[in-house]
């Protein structure tokens, strides 16, 4: 199997056109040639020395994330999973240290993701990927998804941190209102919460700003990105406010691998091209193209409910008709020679590279108009 831009080909040879981005996380498309140079010249250089060295490419990365968003700190780590156990234990530790023991809750959304550690999967609002395990960490709660009242009348003293996706991605691509996202961060400043925002999905670019939470009109205490952090590379980060970070001295929390040179080198040219704002223009531009070829379709087919979504990670909600049909889409569309993804099973998911050439995209958009014929027709 290869990858060169948004193309792949199997061990036949086979060419697909990747709409999902490896589960958006290949924002650069395959094997884009500046992170290939990255990697092949910090390979020759240092790969690892553990965190009780610092290294340049590490420390560069940090400070670009920092320059750019509301943090002054950042921890990295190597998967989406890990950064959100570091924000969970760190808002659990916060909220000990300078408010006392019982201010422990954690108030997270039904339908959210955050991840499979077995902390990051009690908070996630979906009990069948924590069903089964034994006994989960408690003190979580879930309410629904845009809900601002259920939030006020469950969020007290006791809580010490709101988790969010800015918008849903596994739990059918769905954003926050900002009149949600207001009172989330209004109701959390009243009862002295912290605002974790997983942008794990939604970070880097992916919804035609640096971070989702910027198109919100509010400011998280605690990020969390990884996915398109690497452009495939495997790395995480969470970034957070310095009275926060104060709390993680050494030894409250750690990793093995995070932060290496390699991985931060990558990923620092990842951070400039992504972070260069024609790319992010571009998103909302290729967001465009999806949605009219999506309506198009629609028009012709009738098969959706809804387009919703922001910048590249968009939902196509099926109607009721195909209501749990969404994986038939994806297979529908492997056999054409496109790769899309579902978000549960009613909604058909689209994560591209967000440096898509228009070529790419509409011969994608061919492959999966007759995968949808073919579904449609079955
Ligand atoms: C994918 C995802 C995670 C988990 O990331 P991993 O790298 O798989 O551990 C967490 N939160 C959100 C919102 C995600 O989309």
């Amino acid at each position: 199997m290869r990858g060169l831009g948004s193309r792949l080909w199997d061990q036949n040879d086979r060419e697909y056109i990747d709409f999902a981005g490896g589960i958006a996380v290949n924002a650069l498309g395959h094997c884009h040639p500046a992170l290939v140079k990255t990697l092949t010249e910090q390979g020759n250089k240092l790969w690892h020395v553990s965190n009780w060295m610092t290294n340049e490419p590490t420390l560069r990365l940090a400070r670009k994330m920092v320059n750019a968003t509301f943090a002054d700190r950042a921890f990295f780590c190597n998967s989406g999973a890990e950064a959100n156990e570091a924000a969970f234990k760190l808002a659990r530790r916060f909220a000990k240290e300078k408010y006392g023991e019982g201010k422990d809750q954690i108030i997270a959304f039904l339908q959210g993701f955050h991840g499979r550690t077995f902390f990051t999967v009690s908070v996630g609002g979906q009990s069948h990927y924590s069903d089964g395990f034994g006994p989960r960490p408690g003190s979580i709660q879930h309410i629904p998804y845009n809900d601002i009242d259920a939030l006020k009348s469950l969020i007290s003293d006791k809580t010490c941190a709101v988790v969010m996706e800015p918008l849903q991605g596994e739990g059918g691509v769905l954003p926050a209102d900002k009149a949600f996202a207001k009172a989330v961060r209004e109701l959390c400043d009243q009862h002295n919460a912290l605002l974790v925002m997983d942008e794990v999905q939604t970070g880097m670019g992916r919804t035609g700003s640096l971070f989702a939470y910027m198109q919100l009109g509010i400011e998280p205490d605690i990020l969390t990105t990884a996915k398109a952090l690497g452009g495939g590379f495997p790395i995480a980060a969470m970034l957070t406010k310095d009275e926060i970070a104060q709390v993680f001295q050494p030894g409250v929390h750690g990793t093995t691998f995070g932060g290496n040179p390699l991985a931060c080198a990558v990923a620092e040219t990842a951070f400039d091209l992504i972070s260069d704002p024609a790319m992010l223009e571009g998103v909302k531009a290729r967001e465009g193209w999806y949605r009219a070829e999506l309506d198009k379709i629609n028009a012709q087919f009738h098969c959706f409910k809804e387009v919703r979504g922001q910048g590249l990670l968009i939902g196509a909600v099926l109607t009721d008709a195909f209501a749990g049909k969404a994986k038939s889409f994806v297979d529908a569309g492997i056999e054409e020679g496109v790769l899309v993804l579902v978000a549960g099973s009613n909604v058909v998911r689209f994560a591209p590279a967000l440096n898509l050439t228009e070529e790419e995209f509409k011969e994608g958009m061919a492959r999966f108009t007759k995968a949808v014929e073919k579904v449609v027709n079955a």
